[in-house]
Formats: C-alpha cells, structure tokens, sequence
C-alpha cells in the first residue's frame, strides 16, 4: 500500500496545507528524505527540479522550525537562479500557509531597496541567490549566525555558473552547529568534495528521473535545414493542437529572434534569457503561467528550475551541445508524473548532438516525415554533422560533401 503524508507524522497545520494543495502521497524522494530530516541529519540528495524535492526540503525544515518565531534568519536556502529562489519562497507559502513563519526572498537584478526593508522587519527564513546575499552580507544588512537549517539546491549548476567561491564564503559565514542539505541533479568529483566540506555524516537519498521520466515523453525528432526551422515552427503551431509551448534555443539571440518572428506571425510568444531584466523574465513566466501568452521561448540556463507544471510540449528549435541538457529540457515536459511531448529540430551541423543524446537516453528518438524533411540534416556525418569552427551564429552554408548515399537510416519513418 502507498505510503500517505499522515505515516510521515508532519505538524498538522503542515497535513492542512497538503491537503488543501490536493497532494496524496509522497513522490520518492519525499519519501526517502523526509524522515530521517525529520531526525535532524544531514543529507545528499541526487535529484532533479519535478521530483518534488522542493517540499522534501520545505516540509521537515518548517516541522522542526516550528513554535519557535524570533524573526531571526534561521533557515537559509540558497538557489542559483532567480526564478529558482522565488519558486522555493513559493513553496514556503504554500507549504507554511497555516503556520506563523515570515520568509523573504532576495536576489540580484533588481534594486536591493525592498529586500533589505523585508529583512529589517525580521524575517524566519530566507531564500537567497549566491551575489545578492554576500552584497548583503557585506553591508551588514543581514548575518546568518543564527541559522539553523541550510539548504543549498541545484549545487551542480552553481558550480556550472561560477559560483564555487560564492558559495565557500557563505558556508564560512554559517554557525558550525546545523543541519545541512545539498541537492545536486548530476554527481562528479568537485560536487562530492563540496559535499563533503558542508555535510556531517549525510544521509544519501538518490531519486534517478531521467530514464522514468524521459520515458513518459513522447520525443520525436524533425530533420531540418537551419533556414527552414522557423516555418517548420510555424506549422507545427498552426497545425497541431499545442497548448502551453516552451522553446529552447541555444544561445539568447537566436531565442529573441524566434520570439520576434512568432508575434510577427500572430503566435503569442517571449523570450527569458540571461539579458532580460528580472521584471521582464517574471512578467513573461507569469504570462505564460497564465496563458496570456502560448509560447516560452528559452535557453537552458534561464529555463532551469522554473516550475511550469503545464506544459504540453518542449520544442527544441536547436539541440543543445550538453546531452544532459537534452535530458532536462524535454524533462520539463513530464512533471509530477504527467505525460508530454518533445519535438527536436536537427539540422546537418547538430547531427553528432543528437547521436550523443541518443546514447545517453540509450533510445533512438523517432523520426518524423514533414513538408521540410531534409536528408542533409538526417544523413550528416563527420564535419558537416558538427557545427562549424570559429562562425558565430547557426546560419552558415553547409557542406554538400557530407551527404552519404551509403548511410543507412537506423531510425523508423512515421507518416502521417
Ligand atoms: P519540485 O521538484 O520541488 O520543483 O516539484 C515539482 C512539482 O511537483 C511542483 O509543482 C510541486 O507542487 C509538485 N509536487 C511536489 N510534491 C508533490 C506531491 N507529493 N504530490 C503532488 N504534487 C507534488
């Protein structure tokens, strides 16, 4: 029989607040955690943003920080991204409805002038980005001496962005004496010694989404030519019945440019991307989160962590270099056990990128036949089926050499 919340023995105003949110039963990773959180041991936690590890953090944290409200800072969370850290304090509503915690959420991009008001009146917890907190730090607007509870979360990506010696400092800020959690979507060495710094004796809860999850997507993959991708777009977005569309491009140029053309083209569409100001990449989430808007237009950086549980289709309009990358766009798709579908454009030069992700998902997505088919792209191989060196930018001629007559397709054609 499933496990319910009430077997976990969390604070009744917690139950209240789960049931009112309509959760059932604990997704694995809140199953693993949370007991022994509950006992006050540290823990490792190898998970991915959808697996619920939000609320395997945010529950057993405000069960034992409960009937105590001194408006000092005594859990600290610390996110790499934005939207990621305003989603956490989300979760601390939600979860904290019914009991008397104040929490504030602060990062960079925005004026400090709010945040450090919030955290003059006295805060319980606070979520935080790497930057803004140590500024804050620095001018003494905050001190973390009285944490009890300190989470860092998505530290893998932390370490991607460059924030190693952010992080290093604000360990060194934190009393000895607390419990630790570090969430982290992959493991490697570097990740496990910056483990190993924060956590005394951790428990290891490892939830693996990526095979479970890439499975409930229907992937398939559109062999196209760079300069016949927005219309292949653009039909896809006429014809199909698409609802909530988030787009991942490459790099922040090639996403404003996709966007641009969608509106052109009376398609709702924005883009977030690391140059947008903080007010435009919160106005452009909310717009789609309610629908204002029908397509997101993405890179992978911006894309991470943000909580959109309605998406009904993740479209890579270019393949990323990572195939990790792969794996977490198309896992945006598929949260809390829902089903989706990815569609991946691969022109001639993204050729290798689809055979690396093909082996890391140790399937072959299958192959769609469309109006701009290209055999170029499907047939690639060697340089042509690379990007080219030194050009900037994917428009770029491509070779006529690579094309194969002897390649054998491995992959099964759908008609439609
Ligand atoms: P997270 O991995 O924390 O970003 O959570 C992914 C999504 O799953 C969020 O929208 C949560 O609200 C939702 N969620 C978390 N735990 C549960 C649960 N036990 N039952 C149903 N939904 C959940």
């Amino acid at each position: 029989m499933d496990t319910s919340f009430k077997d976990l023995n969390l604070n009744p105003q917690l139950e209240r607040a789960l049931t009112k949110l309509g959760y059932k039963v604990p997704t694995p990773i809140q199953l693993k955690a949370i007991p022994g959180l509950l006992e006050g041991k540290d823990l490792i936690g190898i998970a991915q943003t959808g697996t619920g590890k939000t609320a395997a953090f945010v529950l057993p944290i405000l069960h034992r920080m409960v009937e105590k409200y001194p408006r000092k800072i005594r859990t600290l969370v610390v996110a790499p991204t934005r939207e990621l850290a305003a989603q956490i304090g989300e979760s601390f509503t939600q979860y904290g409805e019914f009991l008397k915690f104040k929490h504030t959420v602060i990062f960079g991009g925005v004026k400090q002038g709010k945040q450090v008001q919030a955290l003059t009146k006295g805060v319980d917890i606070l979520v935080a980005t790497p930057g803004r907190l140590l500024d804050l730090i620095d001018q003494r607007k905050l001190t973390l001496k009285n944490v009890d509870f300190f989470v860092l979360d998505e530290a893998d990506r932390m370490l991607d962005m460059g924030f190693i010696n952010d992080i290093k400092k604000i360990i060194s800020r934190l009393p000895h004496k607390r419990q630790s959690l570090f969430f982290s979507a992959t493991m490697s060495p570097q990740i496990n010694k910056l483990a190993k710094s924060l956590l005394n004796n951790p428990i290891h809860v490892e939830v693996t989404p990526q095979a479970t999850t890439v499975e409930l997507i229907k992937q398939e993959v559109f062999f196209v030519d760079q300069k016949a991708k927005e219309q292949l777009l653009l039909k896809l977005l006429k014809h199909e019945h698409l609802t909530s569309i988030l787009i991942f491009t490459r790099t922040k140029h090639r996403a404003n440019k996709v966007a641009v053309f969608l509106n052109k083209n009376n398609i709702s569409a924005d883009a977030i991307h690391g140059n947008k100001s903080q007010n435009a990449r919160t106005k452009a989430i909310k717009d789609f989160k309610t629908g204002k808007i029908k397509v997101l237009v993405a890179t992978d950086i911006a894309a991470r962590g943000i909580d959109i549980p309605e998406i009904s289709h993740v479209i890579n309009f270019e393949l990323p270099n990572e195939p990790e990358s792969y794996v977490h766009r198309i896992g945006r798709t598929a949260r809390a056990g829902a089903k989706g579908t990815a569609f991946s454009f691969c022109a001639a030069e993204e050729r290798s990128y689809l055979h690396s992700i093909e082996r890391l998902i140790k399937q072959n997505i299958e192959v769609m036949d469309h109006t701009f088919h290209s055999e170029t792209a499907k047939n690639a191989v060697g340089a042509a089926a690379k990007p080219a060196p030194k050009q900037r930018g994917s428009f770029r001629s491509k070779s006529k050499k690579s094309f194969s007559k002897k390649f054998k397709p491995k992959h099964r054609f759908k008609r439609r």
